[in-house]
């Protein structure tokens, strides 16, 4: 058995400031042929999942194809995603014969003229392999699932997870699921309900709230064997293309009735919850207030308006502003920007000299505004870390030339480059202990809890701008098809 293993990987944002280039891949993953299989066994991702499933089949053989990922980000310039997308289909092509594909995904992938990104993908493999090899692929729980992505797989697998905890174990149920139908035991076949809905992801969670009845029930018909996977999808709710919609994926075996029956079940329970999505927000400085207003313990301020991993570009000065009003602040703040030319003026300063510089706002001057900020050059780093939360344990960031810039008790980390703010490793690779601070401030909206549990005594969500605004109603939509929850609070469904 030949299996060729691959994909694309990215989440797009209509809002962002900062177009997916080349280098936004290069920095994450771009992975040709053996390159896919280093390391797989010491980390926690999609691919590591699906290899440790196929190592134990007997007589499988993984053919490692094109395996490209990239922070979120604006749609990709479309040179690029056409020169991706032509790597994977020659690499797939030079594989030869194989009896199944197995594509990581993420599922919200748009490129400037391809809205449906990761639709045409799938459709491209699906027309080099032809209609009976088993295509397989995996998505991110915020994937944007069309008709064209659903009709041209075998399966699709979604994460259950939020934070991402389990991308490896997606792997693995992809690639059990394969191997399944390659050897004719399972007949994969799929429902989809899309449902008229864009959820801000703080409050969208499998541990409690909305989200997590809904994939309670999905799991819960899995455990029972009624089906092979129900994929529940709060779609990445930046995406101002027509085509957007939450959805349920159901997939049984060889059941089209009772897949269609349960998708409508898991889609109506899914609806039903739509306005417990909710977040209550606090304007920055109310935020530092409440803050620092308490005794002990350290408070996350949760700036995801400019959370990197939803596509927003890391410059926004919003947190820094309100704790530069309240300075002088005895205790200890971590925040974060992301500003290149901060970093070259500091590196050019030097360790220990006290520099004056114009912090932000650079990247999406129309969002952010630059705070002048003085202060030392404590720390000066590559700027590289190894991720060692549950999600994507073992993969290394890379935030480019780095450095903490220190004013009383604010501890400011600028970085080159953009990275996701998951894992406290961002702050500790640099000397900077989360649970010694009274605020650390995190640009990620709900996946940051997995890595900090346990560093953290409470978490404000602070209303902000940004490309990734979970006020929803509040940004510029263009494109998108109307009406749609909650741009249009009245609309119905079903
Ligand atoms: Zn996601």
């Amino acid at each position: 058995m030949r299996i060729a293993l691959g994909g694309i990987t990215h989440e797009a944002n209509s809002f962002s400031a900062h177009v997916t280039d080349m280098a936004d891949f290069r920095d994450r993953h771009l992975l040709r042929g053996d390159e896919i299989l280093a390391n797989w066994r010491s980390t926690r991702t999609e691919h590591a999942g699906a290899l440790s499933v196929l190592a134990d089949v007997p007589g499988c053989n993984v053919v490692p194809t094109f395996l490209a990922r990239a922070l979120s980000g604006a749609p990709m310039y479309e040179d690029v995603f056409r020169a991706l997308l032509q790597d994977l289909l020659s690499a797939l092509a030079a594989a030869g014969p194989v009896d199944g594909v197995l594509l990581i995904l993420h599922g919200a992938a748009m490129s400037q003229e391809t809205p449906d990104a990761t639709g045409e993908v799938l459709a491209q493999v699906r027309a080099l392999v032809g209609p009976d090899v088993p295509v397989v692929g995996t998505l991110d729980l915020h994937a944007n699932v069309t008709e064209r992505m659903a009709a041209a797989t075998t399966a699709l697998i979604g994460y259950h997870t939020a934070p991402h905890v389990d991308m490896y174990e997606t792997g693995q149920t992809a690639a059990r699921v394969l191997v399944g139908a390659i050897r004719g035991e399972m007949q994969p076949t799929a429902a989809l309900a899309r449902l008229p809905m864009l959820l801000p992801p703080e409050n969208s969670t499998h541990m409690w709230g909305p989200l997590a009845d809904v994939i309670g029930r999905a799991r819960e018909l899995e455990a029972a064997g009624e089906i092979i996977h129900g994929g529940v999808y709060p779609v990445q709710p930046w995406l101002d293309t027509p085509d957007v919609a939450s959805s349920v994926l159901v997939i049984t075996n060889g059941k089209p009735e009772i897949a269609h029956g349960y998708a409508q079940e898991l889609a109506a329970c899914f609806w039903d919850r739509r306005h417990a999505f909710v977040t209550e927000l606090l304007p920055p400085t109310e935020a530092v207030r409440r803050a620092l207003a308490r005794a002990e313990g350290t408070v996350i301020l949760c700036d995801s308006a400019d959370a990197t991993t939803s596509g927003s570009t890391g410059d926004s000065t919003a947190v820094l502003a309100a704790l530069l009003d309240s300075a002088p602040l005895a205790a200890r703040a971590l925040v974060n920007i992301v500003d290149p030319a901060v970093v070259k003026a500091a590196l050019a300063a030097g360790a220990g000299a006290e520099v004056t510089l114009e912090v932000g706002g650079k990247i999406a001057p129309d969002l952010f505004e630059p705070v002048t900020f003085t202060g030392t050059v404590k720390t000066i780093s590559d700027g590289a870390f190894v991720f060692k939360g549950p999600g994507m344990r073992g993969v290394t960031h890379h935030m480019g030339p780095t450095v903490v810039l220190v004013h009383g008790g604010i501890h400011l980390v600028v970085m080159s480059r953009p990275v996701s703010q998951w894992d406290p490793e961002l702050y500790r690779s640099l000397g900077l202990e989360p649970r010694d601070a009274r605020i650390v401030q995190v640009k990620s909206p709900m996946a940051f809890r997995a890595a900090y549990e346990g560093l953290y005594d409470d978490v404000i969500v602070v209303r902000a701008q940004g490309a990734a605004n979970p006020d929803l109603v509040s940004l510029p939509w263009r494109q998108v098809r109307r009406p749609i929850y909650p741009l249009d609070p009245e609309v119905t469904y079903g």
